[in-house]
Formats: C-alpha cells, sequence, structure tokens
C-alpha cells in the first residue's frame, strides 16, 4: 500500500530506489540448558566460521571503497575471532555447564569486556569495544539474524534508520546509496551536513519512518521537499523520475557558471567558498567553482577509528587540502568533537547535555597532548599554500588567548627544529554561542577574522536543540534575533578592519542569502553542492536594494515577517 510520510528536506536531489533498513535488530535468546554440548560447540564453531566469512568480506570492500585505514578496525575485529583464548572458553563452558552457546559467548565475553575496560590504557579498553562489536557477528549468525552492513551494499537503496551516525554516513558508497530517511535529526545534524557533501538525497526526522517501510519496500525522497512516498503507484514513479531528469539538468545548467565571479548586479563581489569534512570532497569543491575553502571540520579524521591520526597522518591531510586549492584561502577548524560527534576511543563520560558539554575548544584546552599534534600538523601543512585557522565553540576570549598561545608555542619549537613555517596564517574563531557574538567587539581587536556558525547559534541563541525535531519550529534562522546577531558581529569585525564569514548552513540558504547580501557578509561557505546555486542568485540581485531589505528585517518581529520581506525583494 501506498504510503505518504513527510519530513525534513536535508539533501537535494530525488531517489527512486529499494528500502535498506539499518536498524539494530533484536539479539535477545533465553538463557537455555542444553542436552547435546558437541552439536551446541559444532553450531558456535560454524557461527565463527560465518562471522570469519562475512568480515573477511566487509574489510576487503572497506580497503576498495574507503582505504586501508578503515579496514584495519575489521582486521582487529578478525583477530578477535581467531584468539583462542577468547573462543576456548567459550566452548569450555558450553560443555561443562551445559548452556546453549547465546549464554556462553555472553558470559564470557563480558567477563573479557569489563577486565579490558578496567585497565587504565587505551589500547585495552579499544579491544573491550573490538569484543563487543564480534559478540554481535556471532550471535547474530546463532541466532540467525542477519546484520545490517552499509559499507557491504552492492546495488541501488534508499537507506532508511532511526538516525545515521556520521561514521554510519561516511561508509555510504555513494555509487550504491542513492539516498537515506531518518526519523530523527534535523537540517543541520551531521549526518544531513555530510549527505549534501556525498550529493544523495536526504530526508529526516520523519519521527516514524523505521515502522513505516519493511525491508525491499520500494521508496521515492524527495530531498527538495521532504516529501517520502513508500511504494509508489507507477505514475507516482514516472512524476519523480521526471522530476529527478530535471534536477540534474539543472545542475547541468549551473555548470556554466563555475569560472564566474560571486558579483551581485551593482557590482559588489563576495566569496564563494566550500564546507568539507574530508580531503575526498576536494573534488566537489573544484567541481563547483568554490573560490576556497570556509571550513574544513577536521574532526572526521579523527572518527571511524579506535585511536587518535598521528601529526604526521594529519599533515598529510591538510598537505593534500591546501595544495590542492592552489593558493585559495583554505580555512582549517580545529577539533570539534562532542555534541552528535562521538570518539569512542577518548572514553569521555556521558553527559546531560552533550551540546552545553566538554567539547570541541574546551577539551582541546584541557588535553593538549590531543591539541598539540593537531597545531603542529595544521602549521607544517601552512607552507604550502594559503592556511587560515579558526578555533571552534570559543566562548570567552581567554579561551581565544589560550589556544593562540599553545599555538604560538608550537610555531616557535618547530621554528627551532627547523621546519618552514607560513607567516601568513590567519587566526580566527567561530561564533557560534551568544557571548560571543555579544562581545564581538571586544574579540574583533585580537582575531584576525570571524567566521559565524549559525548551526550552533541559532539553538544556542533559541534553546532549541539542533537534533530535535520536535522543537524544530523554534530553529529559526531568519528570525530577526539572529539577524541583529549577524549584524552585530559583521559591523564589529568592519571596524576593526578584519572580515566576517558564516560556514553554518544558513550561508547557503536561498531566503538567508539575500538578507546575509544585505548585512555585509563577506565570505559565504556552504556545502560545494550549493555553490553555483547561490552564485546564480547572488548575480540577479542588487547589493543597495538588500541593505535596505536587511534593515528592515531586523526591525520585524517574526521570523515569518522577515520571510515575506525577502519574498518582497527578490521577486
Ligand atoms: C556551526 O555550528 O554552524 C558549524 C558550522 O559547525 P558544526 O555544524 O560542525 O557544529
Ligand atoms: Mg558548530
Amino acid at each position: 500500500m501506498t504510503n505518504y510520510i513527510k519530513g525534513i528536506a536535508a539533501s537535494d536531489g530525488v531517489a527512486i530506489a529499494k528500502a535498506y533498513l539499518l536498524v539494530e535488530p533484536d539479539l535477545s535468546f533465553d538463557n537455555e540448558k542444553i542436552a547435546d554440548a558437541s552439536a551446541e560447540v559444532e553450531k558456535f564453531q560454524k557461527a565463527i566460521n560465518t562471522s570469519k566469512i562475512e568480515l573477511t568480506k566487509i574489510r576487503n570492500n572497506a580497503e576498495q571503497n574507503l582505504g586501508a585505514d578503515k579496514a584495519a578496525i575489521f582486521d582487529a575485529h578478525l583477530l578477535v575471532l581467531d584468539d583462542p583464548e577468547l573462543i576456548q572458553p567459550i566452548e569450555d563452558k558450553i560443555k561443562n555447564d551445559q548452556v546453549n552457546a547465546p549464554t556462553a559467548l555472553t558470559e564470557v565475553t563480558d567477563q573479557f569486556i569489563a577486565i579490558f575496560e578496567g585497565m587504565d590504557n587505551e589500547y585495552m579498553k579499544e579491544r573491550a569495544a573490538d569484543i563487543r562489536d564480534v559478540r554481535k557477528r556471532i550471535l547474530a549468525n546463532l541466532l540467525g539474524v542477519e546484520l545490517p552492513n552499509p559499507s557491504m551494499i552492492d546495488e541501488s537503496v534508499v537507506i532508511i534508520g532511526n538516525d545515521l551516525t556520521p561514521s554510519d554516513t561516511a561508509q555510504l558508497n555513494k555509487e550504491f546509496v542513492q539516498g537515506f530517511v531518518t526519523n530523527i535529526g534535523g537540517r543541520t545534524s551531521h549526518s544531513a551536513i555530510m549527505s549534501r557533501s556525498l550529493e544523495i538525497a536526504a530526508v529526516v526526522g520523519t519521527k516514524s519512518i523505521t515502522d513505516e517501510v519493511q525491508q525491499g519496500d520500494m521508496i521515492v525522497v524527495d530531498g527538495l521537499t521532504g516529501e517520502v512516498i513508500v511504494n509508489p503507484t507507477d505514475d507516482e514513479v514516472i512524476a519523480y523520475q521526471n522530476k529527478r531528469e530535471r534536477f540534474f539538468e539543472d545542475k547541468k545548467d549551473l555548470q556554466k557558471l563555475r569560472d564566474e565571479e560571486s558579483v551581485t548586479l551593482d557590482g559588489n563581489h563576495v566569496e564563494l567558498a566550500a564546507n568539507i569534512g574530508t580531503p575526498n570532497d576536494i573534488k566537489g569543491v573544484l567541481e563547483n567553482g568554490a573560490e576556497g575553502i570556509g571550513l574544513y571540520r577536521t574532526e572526521f579524521l579523527y572518527m571511524g577509528r579506535d585511536q587518535l591520526p598521528t601529526e604526521d597522518e594529519q599533515f598529510e591531510a591538510y598537505k593534500e587540502v591546501i595544495e590542492s586549492m592552489e593558493g585559495k584561502r583554505v580555512v582549517v577548524r580545529t577539533l570539534d568533537v562532542g555534541g552528535d560527534k562521538e570518539l569512542p576511543y577518548l572514553n569521555l563520560p556521558d553527559e546531560m547535555n552533550p551540546f552545553l558539554g566538554y567539547r570541541a575548544i574546551r577539551l582541546c584546552l584541557d588535553q593538549p597532548d590531543i591539541f598539540r599534534p593537531q597545531l603542529r600538523a595544521l602549521l607544517r601543512a601552512s607552507a604550502y599554500g594559503k592556511l587560515n585557522i579558526m578555533f571552534p565553540m570559543v566562548a570567552t576570549i581567554q579561551e581565544f588567548r589560550d589556544a593562540k598561545a599553545l599555538l604560538e608555542e608550537e610555531r616557535a619549537n618547530l621554528k627551532q627544529e627547523g621546519v618552514e613555517v607560513s607567516d601568513d596564517i590567519e587566526l580566527g574563531i567561530m561564533v557560534e554561542i551568544p557571548s560571543t557574538a555579544a562581545l564581538a567587539d571586544v574579540f574583533a581587536k585580537e582575531v584576525d577574522f570571524f567566521s559565524i556558525g549559525t548551526n550552533d547559534l541559532i539553538q544556542y541563541t533559541m534553546a532549541a536543540d539542533r537534533m530535535s525535531e520536535r522543537v524544530s519550529y523554534l530553529y529559526q534562522p531568519y528570525n530577526p534575533a539572529i539577524l541583529r546577531l549577524v549584524k552585530q558581529v559583521i559591523e564589529a569585525s568592519h571596524n576593526e578592519g578584519k572580515w566576517t564569514g558564516m560556514c553554518g548552513e544558513m550561508a547557503g540558504d536561498e531566503i538567508a542569502i539575500p538578507l546575509l547580501l544585505g548585512l555585509g557578509l563577506d565570505e559565504f561557505s556552504m556545502s560545494a553542492t550549493s555553490i553555483l546555486k547561490a552564485r546564480r542568485q547572488i548575480k540577479e540581485l542588487s547589493q543597495s536594494e538588500m541593505q535596505e531589505l536587511a534593515n528592515r528585517a531586523i526591525n520585524a518581529a517574526t521570523s515569518e515577517e522577515v520571510q515575506t520581506l525577502v519574498k518582497q525583494y527578490t521577486k
């Protein structure tokens, strides 16, 4: 039966494909005594063998599609399956206690996990996580349940899940994954942001998609409107195929603007830059005519692995990005973990409000052993092009001064070691906490530039979690309160001869762009796929008219009034 579901449009595009459910299967079982222990041991050995075959396939696939470093995680898992010190006691338990294999497996592995987790040693703690993962696979094989495995997908699908973690998203092979739909999340959750750089259609925050879809159902995802159709009629399939074609035609048309400047009708030039998560995104950046990189989210380098990247690994990644931009500005943001971006191997305690907790610059200043290698890698890479460094989640001027002091220490160290470092690195901050926006005039005296992170600035100003679809009505980029903060930050920077960019999703938003132009924003940084559309729009607007619009908008009372004004001025 055809079913219509509405969610939040998260990534442009139209997808039509079979559903692939990415949900945790039910792995519950009964603790039972068994009569035939040798048959049960045999069953267990069979599950181990099947798990080995599966993991080897996954490992090889990951190596081919995602690189050797991502595949290494599965090597560690294969070692667990081959470890007699773990496997033998499980078989002994089945025989001696006459319990079924799931019970023996769970009890024995629980003991190992407790021992490893109790050790004061990062490496051992990671082994506990490996055992947990491998146990899940063996258990699934014992129970005859299939585990979802996004990295193994080899046909056209639409992924359906409660939420996708950023590392799930990083594993998606865009050749096969046409789109995804989730229960939770908003336009600025990181899986949504990543879907835009992967150019796959996405709808998030549907609340109920996992209850409405069965494995293999046909799904239409309209990432432009947020509509999802489960088991569409033949006519609907044809209509959406046409829409998909029109979408691709428009994309082709936009390519003509690739090498043009982003200039308003009255001759005002702004910079259109791209947000990236990994060096792999550079291809899309160049194809979409970005004038620079306005945000490199380095935390993705730290994710989907089981230990911190070394200074050299980081240096290679930063250098690759900086070199491939051939002298265009690259703004790299230092590590911003926390919120919806977790690093399990740091073993951070759970917090009641992770978005308000121990994260980003707070964590980096508290743990210089993590921060310093990143600063050194960045300084070393600065010799290969035009690097700007910015710190995330800065709430006080002291945090900026402390971060800058660490950077300067590392610069001096490197110079002493005879390593070349650029002396043209601009140092800036993300403005994403209201206290920093309020004190922008003070910050502007000490920083070289600002980049407004509206994804967070909106959630903190409106006190509305960016991940929560229930309060998404409060997540209002066009609220005059937000516009006033943006205006204040831009003016503060200009008064000191500095510049302001914006790297939150608002910078690429069709309704926000006229307002931001009018407010005098210097740099707009967005998903690469939004750049050409933004360029087309800017070329049709007049800066002076947009100034008039912005002046009226900041004096409006509501987000709706602002949207009406934008429509009037951009007709
Ligand atoms: C922001 O907060 O606007 C931002 C760009 O950072 P992130 O989305 O990574 O939190
Ligand atoms: Mg942020």
